[in-house]
């Protein structure tokens, strides 16, 4: 696959750490072998995730020197505010510190105790303040979404009879909320068609269930959209955007994806939710701050507000968009085994097909991770049974269905050549995979242990 030039110039560089062989030796083994306990230091190219991680641009930068640092009515918060009507069409906004802060504020002031909420596929905090509110998440993703080598355009989507037949066996009143997730974070970043979005619209209006947009990658999912669905070709991505949300009541924003900021988030709501703007105003005050800033500095959100528009720039998603395809068909070319097609934010390794001969008791995506690293310097992140944990009442370490190896892009930081480095060191590792070892517990935390557990090989 062809290279494409980025379309920006860099005018401010951030020296990398060049780490020998035998520093990440040391390094991985004080770690308990688990890169969640490195300094990112001993980090060449840092892979673990695309939140936070992106760069600002130049306009970004500037907007931070014009921040209005006002208690109350900030200019930047009007700023944010008419780029989210410009962009998305929804007249009220609500800034938060980040996505969850949004969820805190929202989700309990639509889920009754007890009540079912529905999605393709709950992001993890989401599925927690699901959890907070007194709801049972439920995940109804089309059934593509497991299969990693077949193409399908639309690997987020709902699966739309599955979405219907659980409104009906639990009963709509029992429905608190659908949550469409854009693009589908935990199926690997995967687009969900407008037809999809537009469908899942129809039932909740049939059945008056509240519908918000989990917004963390539109932009993406919007460039999806227009790269794959017959109709949208020639659509501008604004439009496409618009359309989108005004299929929903509301949506939740972690501003750290496609919005192009280090830190911040949004509650938004379509222009018939006035009055669940008004509680939710009164709701942001004792959990994030007062209803023009949610815990936001004047400074950030002048860049939240300018980093919207950057984000749907269709040059700078057509470079974000290839650059992770491209990572994607170096592996391929190379043998190793990936999700394909690439989805938006990240690169999925199947750790499965490629260390075969060792069991998910003994984390084949987690040893492949550790492999990665000392050949390369490169940090990713283990989605597979390390990170999914043992039954709740057995105690029984649980077998994921899927052992990945996530290799996610930070927006706007790294070159071809960093990802020629990362497919190049994949390659050497796959050529010796059968002779690698597997991971066994040498300290296990009972809550959220992949972040903290130290490992040892068998
Ligand atoms: C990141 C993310 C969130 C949570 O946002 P934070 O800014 O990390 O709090 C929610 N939903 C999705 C789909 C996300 O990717």
């Amino acid at each position: 696959m062809k290279r494409m030039a980025e379309p920006f110039k860099i005018k401010m560089v951030e020296p990398l750490r060049m780490i020998s062989r035998e520093e990440r030796e040391k390094a991985l083994i004080a770690s308990g072998y688990n890169l969640f306990s490195l300094k990112s230091d001993d980090v060449y190219i840092d892979l673990l995730t695309d939140s936070g991680t992106g760069a600002m641009s130049d306009q970004q930068w500037a907007g931070m020197m014009l921040g209005d640092e006002a208690y109350a009515g900030s200019r930047n918060f009007i700023h944010l505010r008419e780029a989210v009507r410009d962009i998305i069409g929804y007249p009220f906004v609500i800034p938060t510190h980040q996505g969850r802060g949004a969820e805190q504020v929202l989700f309990p002031l639509i889920i009754k105790s007890g009540q079912h909420v529905i999605s393709n596929w709950h992001f993890d905090t989401t599925r927690a303040h699901v959890d907070f509110s007194g709801g049972k998440a439920i995940d109804v993703v089309t059934k593509e979404a497991f299969d990693t080598t077949t193409p399908y355009p639309f690997k987020g989507n709902f699966d739309l009879g599955k979405l219907e037949r659980t409104i009906l066996e639990k009963g709509p009143d029992n429905v608190g909320m659908i949550i469409i997730t854009i693009t589908n974070n935990s199926a690997g970043g995967q687009p969900v068609s407008m037809e999809n979005i537009r469908e899942v619209s129809r039932i909740a209006k049939k059945y008056r269930i509240f519908t918000v947009i989990d917004a963390a990658r539109f932009a993406e999912n919007a460039y999806f959209i227009k790269r794959r669905e017959a109709g949208y070709e020639n659509h501008l991505i604004i439009n496409i955007i618009r359309e989108m949300f005004s299929y929903a009541d509301a949506l939740t924003m972690s501003a750290k994806k496609d919005a192009l900021v280090n830190i911040g988030g949004m509650i938004a709501f379509c222009d018939n939710q006035a009055e669940l703007f008004e509680l939710a105003q009164s709701m942001v005050v004792p959990f994030e701050g007062f209803p023009t800033y949610g815990g936001l500095a004047g400074r950030d959100m002048e860049a939240l507000a300018r980093g919207l528009y950057e984000g749907i720039d269709e040059h700078y998603l057509e470079y974000r968009i290839h650059q992770v395809e491209y990572l994607g068909a170096r592996l391929r070319e190379g043998g190793v085994p990936i999700q394909f097609p690439t989805g938006g934010h990240a690169v999925f390794v199947d750790a499965r097909k490629m260390l075969p001969h060792i069991p998910s008791s003994q984390f084949p995506a987690q040893v492949l991770a550790n492999e990665l690293y000392l050949e390369t310097g490169v940090r990713s992140v283990e989605i597979g049974s390390l990170l999914m944990g043992r039954d709740a009442k057995t105690g029984e370490q649980l077998a994921s269905p899927l052992e990945l190896l996530r290799l996610t892009i930070p927006r706007r930081v790294y070159t071809y050549n960093h990802m020629d480095v990362i497919a190049d060191g994949l390659i050497v590792v796959k050529n010796r995979a059968s002779r690698l070892k597997g991971l066994t517990f040498d300290y296990e935390p009972k809550v959220l242990r992949h972040f903290t557990a130290r490992l040892k090989p068998v």
